[in-house]
């Protein structure tokens, strides 16, 4: 099977488990979408939360959040790690808005084509392909792809990417057989299958609902009904 046929296959396995997800924090204002997708860099939902919502009570609005300080935008986000980064990040990048286009906005992506779209928010510093492909995806319902490390995970254990690929190549490499219209739901469903079953360690094959189409699952099944047979 081809890798657009195995999407789709996987698309609606994963739909008939967990269902059409609902809504996402990531939906809405493409630069508080950029901004929490950056919170959220290398860290839980839960902190990625705590820090946003602290940051938005500290600067209600984004013009204050841009004329603030590096260490008082630090002291806001410091729950989310990597404070620093962080803070640099959404600086430069609200500077970098004001600079080019007189405002803090990304409205103009609406209409460049995706890759045109991505190349700028990937050229924002701290910025990478996850980052932008997130707000592509979620704030402007471009056909992107993002893939964290739990959808990685899965991906490499399904084998649809080669074992060695990073978080970048994974997305690039799979976005083109996405079928249209599952990017969002295949791709919050697949954070959920690596959460809740595709596990880091001791995934659990046996109530996945992937296993029959899984070479990693399906080896594993295989390996412990031999050492049962020994
Ligand atoms: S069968 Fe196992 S390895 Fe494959 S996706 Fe499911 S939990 Fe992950």
């Amino acid at each position: 099977m081809d890798l657009s046929r195995r999407l789709a296959d996987i698309s609606r396995r994963l739909g008939a488990r967990f269902g059409r997800p609902g809504r996402c924090a990531h939906e809405g204002d493409p630069v508080r979408n950029l901004i929490l997708t950056i919170l959220s860099q290398n860290t839980t939902d839960g902190n990625r939360d705590r820090a946003f919502s602290s940051l938005v009570r500290r600067f209600p609005e984004i013009p204050r959040l841009a004329g603030a300080k590096p260490e008082q935008v630090e002291g806001a986000i410091r729950v989310g790690g990597l404070a620093q980064a962080k803070a640099k990040a959404i600086l430069s990048a609200l500077v970098r808005l004001k600079r080019e286009h007189g405002k803090y906005t990304l409205d103009f992506l609406q209409t460049m084509a995706l890759p045109e779209a991505r190349a700028y928010l990937t050229s924002l510093p701290g910025v990478g392909v996850k980052t932008a492909n997130v707000v592509l995806l979620f704030s402007f319902g471009k056909e992107a792809f993002p893939v964290d490390t739990h959808i990685l995970r899965v991906a490499k254990r399904l084998r649809l990417v080669p074992p060695a690929a990073d978080l970048s190549r994974a997305a690039l490499s799979l976005e083109p057989h996405v079928p249209q219209g599952e990017q969002m739901p295949l791709h919050l469903n697949m954070i959920r299958l690596g959460r809740e079953i595709c596990r880091p360690r001791n995934p659990l094959h046996a109530d996945c609902p992937l296993l029959p189409v899984c070479p990693e699952g399906i080896r594993d099944k295989e390996k412990r009904s031999a050492l049962l047979h020994k």
